[in-house]
């Protein structure tokens, strides 16, 4: 069984993320969307919230699931008896940093990340942008599925 955990703060969930998990379900027999806590993050929306964004948005895919996680990403994968990890590239300089979280991730345990470009027109869309634009009253809509409405 091909599993494959796609970690991320997903604060909020937006069309990118969405993008790829949607083609990566083509790929893999299930999908575990892994929000994570990091105590160093200041973050906008809480992570049941986040969650609840993200169940929502994948209600109709019988192989995805959202779960949420602390602590190192490959003890996850463990624990989930997953093989690979899910990342999106949108740009060199997300490139240079997965690379080198992903080295880290294979050096500690041996885990394959496979990644996925995003789909031309949503590579502009980051999580951080979307906070700003709901922060500063703007139509956040655009960027995000549905399911995430404040
Ligand atoms: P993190 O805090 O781990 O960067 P994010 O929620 O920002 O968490 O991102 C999770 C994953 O989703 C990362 O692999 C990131 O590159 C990817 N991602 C974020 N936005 C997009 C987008 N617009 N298109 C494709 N992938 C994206």
């Amino acid at each position: 069984m091909r599993k494959a955990i796609f970690p991320g703060s997903f604060d909020p969930i937006t069309l990118g993320h969405f993008d790829i998990v949607e083609r990566a379900v083509l790929l893999f027999d299930e999908i575990i969307i892994a929000i994570g806590t990091n105590a160093n993050k200041k973050y906008m929306f809480s992570l049941e919230v986040r969650k609840a964004f993200a169940v929502e948005a994948f209600k109709d895919f019988k192989n995805v699931r959202v779960i949420t996680y602390d602590g190192l990403t490959v003890d996850l994968c463990k624990r989930q008896q997953a093989k690979y990890i899910l990342r999106g590239l949108r740009n060199p300089a997300d490139f240079e940093f997965e690379k080198a979280i992903a080295h880290t991730n294979r050096k500690l345990m041996e885990i394959e990340t496979v990644f996925l470009l995003t789909s031309s027109g949503k590579s502009y869309i980051s999580s951080s942008i979307v906070r700003d634009v709901i922060r500063n009253g703007g139509d956040y809509t655009l960027f995000v599925p549905t399911s995430v409405r404040i």
